[in-house]
């Protein structure tokens, strides 16, 4: 593979270019990592150095880079119809993609609201849940229930929602009205560890007592992602959702399952509630629905959500002019073609034990306390003493995630997250088209990468 000549652009990537969620200062003394292209499940740098993409970019590139079906499906709608707004008038693109997302939506979610992005799209969600309440006489039901650690989007309704106050302080005072509980992390829960079902029982109730504590007429919804991704990978207890559910209806609540990372394939089906059997009345969801080709999100809404919007002049006052972008849903039919000609949902399917299987080896590392996640998303939680769950310090994680595993992890060819925004995990969600060979390389590195991080401690 010939280098590619970028090596000019590292002044103009200093000066011009500000990154998002990144320490910018960190390159003035090292260089802008620079991505030139991808095939499959790998991109290469700069300077020509080969990466296995065990991230799938930013949870979004389901079938892999560099398909160039894609592009075509861009051209030729760009030569067709490169833009027209969804305000007032449609486009057969939107149409087909609207119908198709709710052909895969559970129920009867069939009330497809198109946006530019995940945060968009949760915003949305919350603003729905809002008007809807109040055109159909319970004005006060306006506040938001998520989980801690929870991310949902950058937006200020949607930074409200996020579970994380070291991301949120700086911007206070955000959008008021959110309310924080106890997400399902089983590896260290406060009560119950030994018993996932009782754990879950008392997770959901977590979220009924503070219903009852802010009061039943003043909350609007609560949103939950399938697998929560921030923290690293918790997954839903048995029957935990289906208790929330209960407890949702019991309280007149919307249930919104935040599936920008789970759905379109991650967990190995369409979305995430499928996997766990429940119902939402809203699903919001971006990231794979294009495979990254092109941006997009999506609010999947009920039936129900919409019938006070078909009333007179009843009108959701909403919207974004890129939202239902013709080229952007032709990207997304294109890809959604290429998840049911490849069978991409069965092939998640039959690898997700394998790959669990071969990250699971790990775990004979000390460094190495947990392994969870589900489908093609997993996480490593890192720890200082496995026999006692201790974890890293703050310095000690700044040592050891963003000073050795970040830089090694990368040098040695591999693409994925360190994360600390809860205990220090790795994060691994790698394109749906891997394979054993991806997993195993993956183990490989991870193997060397981790063994050395424990003899740096
Ligand atoms: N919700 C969840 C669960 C996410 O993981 C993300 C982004 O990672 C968002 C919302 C925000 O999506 P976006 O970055 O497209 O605005």
């Amino acid at each position: 593979m010939t280098p590619d000549n970028h090596v000019d652009l590292q002044p103009a990537a200093r000066d011009n270019l500000w990154m998002h969620f990144t320490r910018q200062g960190a390159f003035a003394t090292s260089d802008v990592p620079i991505i030139t292209r991808g095939e499959g499940a790998y991109v290469w740098d700069a300077q020509g150095r080969r990466y296995l993409d065990a991230l799938s970019g930013l949870y979004v590139t389901q079938i892999g880079h560099g398909r160039r079906e894609l592009g075509e499906a861009a051209a030729k709608q760009m030569a067709e119809l490169e833009f027209f707004p969804i305000w007032t008038f449609a486009h057969p693109r939107a149409i087909e993609l609207a119908e198709r997302l709710a052909s895969f939506a559970p129920g009867d979610l069939n009330r497809v609201f198109f946006t530019s992005g995940g945060g968009e799209a949760v915003e949305s969600a919350w603003k729905l849940a809002k008007q809807y309440y109040k055109m159909t006489g319970r004005p006060n039901k306006h506040k938001v229930i998520s989980r801690r650690i929870s991310y949902h989007g950058t937006t200020q309704g949607a930074l409200s929602i996020t579970g994380m106050p070291a991301y949120k302080s700086v911007f206070e005072p955000l959008v008021p009205s959110t309310v924080h509980v106890p997400n399902t992390n089983f590896y260290r829960a406060p009560e119950h560890g030994d018993d996932p079902v009782a754990f879950g029982r008392w997770a959901a109730a977590q979220i009924e007592d503070a219903i009852i504590a802010e009061g039943p007429d003043s909350v609007a919804a609560v949103f939950l992602e399938p697998v929560q991704n921030a923290g690293g990978c918790f997954t839903p207890p048995p029957g935990y959702f289906q208790l929330v559910r209960e407890i949702c209806d019991r309280h007149d609540v919307l249930l919104v399952s935040d599936e920008v990372i789970c759905g379109f394939g991650r967990l190995g089906e369409w979305f995430g509630a499928i996997k766990y059997g429940f119902q939402p009345d809203i699903i919001t969801c971006a990231k794979g629905l294009t495979s990254g080709y092109a941006p997009m999100g999506a609010m999947i809404a009920s039936d129900r959500l919409m019938e006070p919007f078909l009333e007179g002049n009843n009108t959701f006052l909403h919207g974004y002019t890129f939202g239902g972008h013709p080229v952007c849903a032709a990207v997304a039919m294109a890809n959604l073609d290429i998840f049911e000609r490849e069978g991409i949902l069965d092939h998640v399917r039959q690898n997700e034990g394998p790959f669990r299987d071969t990250m699971n080896k790990l775990s004979d590392l000390d460094i190495v306390g947990d392994v969870r996640g589900a489908g093609y998303f997993l996480a490593l939680e890192l720890v200082k003493d496995k026999s006692t769950k201790e974890t890293f310090n703050d310095d000690e994680a700044e040592r050891l995630l963003r000073g050795f595993l970040s830089k090694e992890l990368y040098d040695s060819g591999i693409y994925c997250r360190t994360d600390d925004r809860g205990d220090p995990i790795v994060q691994l969600s790698p394109p749906l088209i891997c394979d054993q060979s991806h997993f195993d390389e993956i183990e490989f590195i991870l193997r060397d990468v981790l063994t050395r991080a424990q003899k740096m401690l």
